[in-house]
């Protein structure tokens, strides 16, 4: 009889996995430094490490599936297409190579999509058949559902939310396009903005909330627009507004009933989605799409372990 499944996922800084039983209650999890600099075979040793610690003690008959998310560009191969900080591992198949370790069902999905996947089943998107899921951190990314169903795209390369084109000639996105959404909200741009405005001489005690002497961060402007700081409050209804003018685009094409924000941005909370509301409620076509609910994510760093948990779910009950 099937009892576990196992959800995975690699990430720039750490590889982590989680293993649960069929209703997603947590039994065992691990996690290790990716090392990325190390290459592709040795990031593979660490995924199956990890797995290995995972599934420790339970017999291969009893596991439902594995699934692992990674950052997008992937296929649903779990091919990674040349994302920055994890370089070489385009011609590895996760999904196969898992596989063949394993020997039981595998899947493979964007981080993103996986985590739109994760809130539907197991969080903030429950009982909603049209949803959208964004995060705001370091990058911007996210998944779309649609119907029910997780959007995909051909080949698995859909729903890159955070990479639609909002100012022709903008900021250039860590993927080397200018102007999208990424460049001019997540948390890096933040800082930047905020660095840049300090440098020009604006009065701010944002430079108070850097951590351990490090650079401004994203998280020092959060800290300082709790405290009331001015240009932190500023910087922030700017990027909420960015990110709300990229919601409006997503609401007009895809009419989802629910958007859930999460990531390291979001933690703002009020102070970010009163602005992305109002940006909405202000900008959309037609009044018809002023009743879609805009909210917190949840799930926090074990959304993309419960969206690819969720992933398998969905995958072994449609087979
Ligand atoms: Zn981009």
């Amino acid at each position: 009889m099937k009892r576990w499944v196992i959800g995975a996922d690699l990430g720039g800084t750490l590889i982590r996995a989680m293993r649960t039983d069929l209703d997603g209650r947590m039994l065992a999890r691990a996690e290790v430094h990716t090392q990325a600099q190390q290459g592709p075979e040795a990031i593979l040793g660490r995924i199956f490490e990890v797995i290995g610690q995972a599934s420790e003690g339970t017999d291969p008959g009893e596991v439902l599936g594995i699934a692992i998310g990674a950052p997008g560009p992937v296929d649903e191969q779990g091919r990674l297409f040349d994302p920055p900080n994890l370089p070489g591992l385009r011609e590895v198949s996760l999904r196969e190579r898992i596989r063949d370790r394993f020997q039981v069902p595998t899947f493979a999905g964007n981080d993103g999509n996986l985590g739109a996947l994760g809130q539907l089943r197991f969080g903030a998107g429950q009982g909603v058949k049209h949803l959208i899921y964004m995060t705001i951190g370091t990058g911007i990314g996210g998944g779309i559902i649609s119907n029910g169903e997780l959007l995909i795209g051909a080949r698995g390369f859909a729903a890159e939310i955070g990479h639609q084109t909002l100012v022709q000639d903008g900021p250039i996105c860590g993927c080397g396009q200018p102007g999208h959404l990424e460049a001019l909200a997540s948390g890096p741009s933040i800082a930047r903005r905020a660095r840049e405005r300090l440098a020009a001489g604006a009065s701010s005690t944002i430079g108070q909330y850097r951590e351990g002497g490090n650079d401004v961060t994203g998280k020092s402007v959060t800290d300082a627009a709790r405290h009331g700081d001015k240009l932190a409050l500023e910087l922030l209804r700017e990027a909420a507004t960015y990110i709300g003018l990229g919601l409006v685009n997503l609401i007009h094409i895809l009419e989802p009933q629910r958007i859930l924000l999460g990531g390291g941005v979001s933690q703002a909370g009020e102070l970010l989605f009163e602005t992305v509301r109002q940006t909405v409620h202000d900008r959309v076509m037609s009044p018809v799409y002023k009743g879609v609910e805009i909210q917190p994510a949840a799930l926090g760093a074990d959304v993309g372990l419960m969206g690819a948990v969720a992933l398998v779910l969905e995958q072994s009950s449609s087979a």
